[in-house]
């Protein structure tokens, strides 16, 4: 790690950054990238925003009030760089994700305090737009006057920000992410990542097996492969052919030492049969799959532009079960979507209760401005999406609860991740994706051992350590 040298003393001190991460597993794995391309400059991670030199905000625009939270954590940062200035130091300030990719110009013009604006496609070249933001503070400092303060590049460049990033070093007790798809050409009326993240775009299967050797060299046993869809995966082969995410997955199940592989989020259409058929032969495939479906209603599907149904989704989870019967599902479902009749809400209800759901994440809909159904009439009141989210999340609750109680008495193994709350305990998660407590020494961590199930709460699961 460089040292920076600061201060009058001549005292070595490294910058530091600290990188709040909003949103899903895609943000987490570009967290952990800005840092790989941050550390070359000589920056470590910090805990605090208050002990870094750079606060990265790298933002999701898919949930409720998304920017709002943005705008407001970007108030205390402006006053924390305020006394910063008036001591002499200072605080750089980076907004990225999909807020920043959505609203670049908006940030800039709201918060002057922001420095750099850095989409999730662009941010590859943090290093140039920090020596420019740097620059331009300067001449600020100076007392100059600039046209317009902040550093913006919310481009979806020509060249990959993928050939552009350094190696990874994102490994936390084994398991790592692996982004091996982004973008998404599927057009859901309610979704701004076709407009935030781009078309879709498949890296180069060479690619992807260099980097995950790479995270398997550097201690991952797990990997989980990212895409906003990633089953739509049609990475170009060294040889020209084009492959699917069921041959990539098992390619990289041949890589030694490679002891789990899962992957999120697909999409319903592109569960083709080779990879319904690699969760009943891959057996470093863990059995659980996040498949939303959104809705239980034909009609509101069609709205939605899912471009399946429900019975299509029922079809394909029966597929699903036969080549893997003890697969864990898991869905996202959105209620109160525009036009959304008290029948299409009691068609996700039963949906709900036929698949019988692991897991599930539900939402009440929330316009995204940019989208088509933002814009759509017949927007449905808060209290009755409310009370609509309340129902379907009490029947949710009861599917999670049930398949957990099923779960005790089993064996499983269980990769170790981090410590719990109480001394001596740590969590990880069974192969179901559920988080385990077990009493354990903290050299487990990063590694898979056999717990018996003891207890089933709602959300997890107790165990106890069983001999290997
Ligand atoms: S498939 Fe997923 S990422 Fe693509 S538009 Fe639909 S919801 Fe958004």
């Amino acid at each position: 790690m460089k040292d920076v040298r600061t201060g009058s003393e001549g005292q070595c001190q490294r910058k530091r950054v600290f990188i709040r991460t909003y949103g899903c597993q895609m943000n987490v794995y570009d967290s952990d990238r800005m840092a790989d391309v941050l550390r070359p400059l000589g920056y470590a991670l910090a805990d605090t925003p208050e002990q870094a030199d750079l606060v990265v905000l790298n933002t999701c625009h898919i949930r409720e009030h998304a920017s709002e939270k943005v705008y407001s954590e970007l108030g205390r940062l402006r006053d924390t760089k305020a006394e910063r200035r008036a001591e002499g130091r200072d605080l750089t300030i980076a907004v990225a994700g999909c807020v920043a990719q959505a609203e670049g110009e908006e940030i800039a013009r709201r918060q002057p305090a922001v420095d750099i604006v850095v989409g999730p496609q662009a941010y590859h070249r943090l290093p140039e737009l920090l020596a420019e933001a740097e620059r331009k503070s300067a001449i600020l400092r100076a007392g100059k006057r600039l046209p317009g303060a902040g550093v913006l590049d919310t481009e979806f460049p020509a060249e990959s920000k993928f050939d552009h990033l350094p190696s990874p070093q994102g490994v936390r007790a084994g398991s790592a992410f692996l982004s091996i798809q982004e973008g998404c050409d599927k057009f859901c009326t309610f979704c701004v990542v076709p407009y935030t993240r781009g078309a879709e775009y498949s890296r180069p299967v060479s690619a992807v097996l260099a980097e995950a050797k790479l995270l398997v060299a550097a201690g991952a046993i797990e990997l989980t492969l990212l895409g906003q869809n990633v089953n739509a995966y049609h990475g170009e082969a060294p040889d020209g052919s084009t492959w699917s995410l069921a041959r990539l997955i098992r390619e990289l199940a041949e890589i030694e030492g490679m002891a789990r592989l899962r992957y999120t989020t697909s999409h319903p259409r592109d569960m083709d049969d080779d990879l319904i058929r690699a969760h009943g032969e891959v057996p470093q495939l863990m059995p659980y799959l996040h498949l939303p479906v959104q809705s239980g209603s034909d009609r509101i599907l069609a709205a939605m532009n899912r471009k399946h149904t429900a019975r299509d989704y029922l079809k394909l989870v029966e597929r699903i079960r036969a080549a893997r019967p003890d697969i864990a599902l898991s869905t996202d479902i959105i209620v109160g979507f525009p036009g959304e009749t008290e029948r299409d809400f009691e068609a996700t209800l039963a949906l709900v209760a036929e698949v019988d759901f692991a897991q599930a994440y539900s939402f009440k809909y929330s316009a995204r401005p940019g989208t088509p159904a933002a814009k759509m009439d017949e927007q449905l009141p808060e209290a009755l999406k409310s009370s609509r989210l309340d129902r379907l999340q009490q029947l949710l609750a009861r599917q999670t609860h049930h398949f957990n109680q099923t779960c005790v008495g089993k064996t499983f193994p269980v990769l170790f991740e981090r410590a719990g709350r109480q001394s001596g305990q740590l969590i990880g998660r069974s192969p179901y994706l559920q988080s385990v407590h077990a009493e354990a020494d903290s050299g487990l961590l990063g590694r898979i051992i056999p717990v018996e199930i003891s207890g089933a709460g709602p959300n997890s699961l107790t165990g106890v350590i069983r001999a290997a």
